[in-house]
């Protein structure tokens, strides 16, 4: 028996809690892992509230990340033992996921704990910071740099924003944090953003066309945001955008790709190639140090997981969520 969230649906409803399950609720899978860290993306948040439908199949263990010890494996690719990350591929929506003592998962899936890290480090930067990290990558790929100019990011508290904005600062672009929460700027100049503005400024439907101010921008956020980044891009720049936090509409006009050239690069992180996944996360070995992970993530246990999805989802919660699935 082990511990879990488990989230069902039937005649009662649609409940997250916490239980002692035995194997039998995990699917099939080549490797069994016991499971040491996951975290609390803001997709964990809509799963164990329900507020979308991101759970396709129940019952079923939420978490998208996890960093686990190899229990039992029928793959050559690894050792019993070994340590093993996880990111995506539909785990925690249609696959049993991380916020759980026990998982069981397909190889193919899974990546050795990259070098530089321990266990608690992968999982304090997680989906999270694997996604502000492919973010990053696509802006250098189209051939933004510090010279360029400065680089917006949105939803900077957020767990994505502020590895975006840790990640661009260490690599020395001038780094401009959107939030709602201003209150939070001390945390976000430590975090290397040079300036902070106001979400408001950016959150209400505007024109197709604005100042041009930024060379590149990590978007978190979607909806009119994304609309207006677009507006405001510098000549041939570049927008990196992943999230949905405002909402999943997109109402923009060509004009700023057709007179201004600018990138609109959309950015997956669940289905990625383990190719750019090693990637990204060489890179985050090479960027994040031990004082960007003490700034931004705060551990939990697995209890504390359901009782923060609502406040995660309301945009309370500051950075990142590491959830010790043992304590
Ligand atoms: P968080 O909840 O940690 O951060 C989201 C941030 O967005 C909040 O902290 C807040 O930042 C801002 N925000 C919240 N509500 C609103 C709103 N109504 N209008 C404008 N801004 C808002 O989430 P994550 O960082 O984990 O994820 C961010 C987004 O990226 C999510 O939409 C998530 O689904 C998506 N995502 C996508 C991935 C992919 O593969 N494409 C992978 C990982 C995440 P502030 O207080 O600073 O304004």
């Amino acid at each position: 028996m082990f511990n879990s969230i488990l989230i069902e649906k039937d005649d009662q409803g649609y409940r997250a809690s916490l239980k002692e399950v035995d194997e039998s609720v995990l699917p099939e899978g080549d490797v069994t892992v016991a499971t040491l860290f996951s975290t609390l993306n803001y997709k964990d948040g809509l799963a164990i509230t329900g507020k979308s439908p991101v759970v396709r199949s129940f019952p079923m263990v939420p978490g998208i990340d996890l960093v686990g010890t190899v229990e039992q494996t029928d793959s050559d690719k690894f050792n019993v033992g070994d340590v093993v990350l996880l990111n995506g591929f539909g785990v925690g929506e249609v696959h049993c996921g991380g916020l759980a003592q026990k998982a069981r998962l397909k190889s193919e899936w899974l990546i050795k704990l990259p070098e530089n890290f321990t266990p608690k480090q992968a999982m304090s930067i997680g989906t999270a910071g694997y996604t502000a990290m492919l973010c990053v990558l696509a802006l250098q790929k189209h051939g933004v740099t510090p010279a360029s100019g400065p680089v917006l990011v949105t939803g900077a508290n957020g767990g994505v924003g502020s590895f975006a904005v840790s990640i661009l600062a260490k690599l020395g672009y001038e780094v401009v944090a959107s939030t709602g929460r201003l209150s939070e700027e001390a945390y976000l100049k430590a975090l290397g953003a040079s300036h902070v503005i106001d979400r408001a400024t950016l959150s209400e439907p505007g024109r197709p066309l604005g100042k041009e101010q930024w060379a590149g921008a990590v978007d978190t956020v979607g909806s009119h945001t994304l609309a207006n980044v677009c507006a405001g891009i510098k000549y041939g720049g570049t927008v990196a955008a992943c999230g949905l936090a405002q909402g999943f509409d997109f109402s923009s006009t060509v004009m700023p790709f057709i007179l201004r050239g600018v990138t609109l690069a959309g950015i997956d992180s669940v289905m990625r190639p383990l190719a750019d996944r090693e990637e990204a996360w060489a890179r985050l070995g090479e960027l994040v140090d031990q004082q960007a992970l003490d700034k931004i993530s705060t551990t939990i246990g697995l209890a504390g997981a359901i009782a923060l999805a609502d406040d995660l989802l309301a945009g309370k919660v500051r950075g990142r969520i590491v959830v010790d699935v043992n304590q």
